[in-house]
């Protein structure tokens, strides 16, 4: 049985295309491009044409782009290069609702002596940007905070909090890992030093990234050894992934508004049927400013891993902010931070969905939801009946 994969925000599916253009640089064309010799040495223009692609997405220069491994990979790079590139300096602003790329880096770097402000948000993970500006101050090095939040989809105000720093001179740099894709974005007018992407979000392989350097900004390369990438990262080539990313880039260049309204009238039609089938669900995150693929909903008095284990079962894959089943033993930081109750925080499910499911998929996730949810509080000693009148626990 073919899985209703609902879990895009974790990882995609490589899109055929991609694999097709990444096959012959397994197989035939397995040089490296370092070598003197034509059969490695031709794979020069093909990472070329990649990094056009790549560049072409984001409206910024070919120059301005090194490859990766990972989104972790672009996010570190870009936060210690920031630091080796101002010395001085000590202090670093982010947000309580990174990705554990960003936010587990700046806790190592917390430990290291360097000053982190974790910045709140609100109940609907929104950010106060007064508290960014009293935040600011002459030891300030850097502002990293994600244009996308992976688990509740909230987009952030990357254009007023660019305009801000430029101003103060502060660098700035933005994990779009999220965001590749599914909204537009135009570094020719967005004013931000340093963007992350990871090629495993937008139908490209696992273990390819990249990261956008703006021209003139001071860049230390985390990665030291051979030349490669202009001395910026070294490592051999990933050349099949590069071509790769190289390749979902180009597919997502000019059908982003149309995959975003593909993706969010799914995503609205799932998200406004559940809500009206399960009573005491609601939904995390900002309704008004979200990724279009992205639909975080918590429902009382049942737990994420108990949902989850039913969805699978059924063919349907999710993710949940509870603690196991999100691979920690914490449950969500972002949905903590957001002041999200307890009982929501463990009922709570991610759907991300992608430009290959279908409306039949979503059909069948909204028949058989409302079914486990029903299931399960009737099992639970916190469950209700139809009524919505508690069911005392009988053991
Ligand atoms: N940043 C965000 C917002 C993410 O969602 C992820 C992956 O889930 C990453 C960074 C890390 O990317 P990668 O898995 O390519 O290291």
């Amino acid at each position: 049985m073919k899985p209703v994969y609902l879990d895009n925000n974790a990882t995609t599916a490589v899109a055929p295309e991609v694999f097709e253009a990444m096959q012959p640089y397994l197989t035939e064309f397995y040089g490296n491009p370092s070598s003197m010799h034509t059969f490695g040495g031709q794979l020069h223009r093909k990472i070329e044409d990649a990094r056009d692609s790549v560049a072409g997405l984001l409206g910024a220069e070919p120059e301005e782009i090194i490859f990766t491994s990972c989104g972790t990979e672009s996010d570190n790079t870009a936060i210690l290069s920031a630091i080796e590139s101002v010395p001085g300096k000590r202090h670093i602003i982010t947000t309580r609702v990174e990705h554990p790329a960003v936010r587990s880096f700046c806790k190592h770097l917390g430990r290291k002596g360097y000053r982190i402000t974790f910045l709140p948000v609100n109940h609907q993970g929104q950010l106060n940007i007064d508290d960014l500006m009293k935040a600011l101050n002459e030891d300030t090095v850097l502002v990293t905070i994600m244009y996308a939040n992976n688990e509740i989809g909230n987009i952030y105000p990357i254009e007023e909090i660019g305009a801000i720093l430029r101003e103060r001179q502060i660098l700035f740099h933005t994990d779009a890992v999220q965001v590749m894709g599914k909204i537009p974005v135009d570094l020719k007018t967005l004013p931000v030093d340093m963007l992350s992407l990871s090629g495993h979000k937008l139908h490209a392989p696992k273990g390819i990234g990249a990261l956008y350097v703006r021209k003139g900004t001071r860049f230390h390369p985390y990665l030291i050894g051979g030349h490669q990438e202009k001395g910026r990262r070294a490592g051999t080539e990933n050349v099949a992934s590069i071509i790769g990313l190289g390749k979902a880039c180009a597919l997502a260049t000019g059908n982003i508004d149309k995959e975003s309204n593909y993706l969010s009238n799914l995503r609205d039609k799932l998200e406004v049927s559940l809500l009206k089938t399960c009573p005491d669900s609601r939904v995390n995150g900002d309704v008004a400013s979200r990724l279009p693929n992205t639909a975080n909903l918590s429902f009382e008095y049942v737990e994420g891993e108990a949902i989850l284990l039913r969805l699978n079962e059924y063919g349907i894959c999710a993710s949940s902010g509870s603690a196991c089943s999100s691979g920690s033993l914490e449950p969500s930081h972002v949905l903590r931070a957001m002041g999200v109750p307890f009982t929501a925080i463990h009922g709570s499910i991610r759907f991300s969905l992608s430009r290959y499911n279908t409306g039949e998929e979503i059909d069948k996730v909204i028949e058989i939801v409302p079914k486990i949810i029903k299931e399960l509080r009737l099992l639970s000693p916190f469950g209700r009946d139809d009524a919505g009148k508690k069911i005392a626990c009988t053991s």
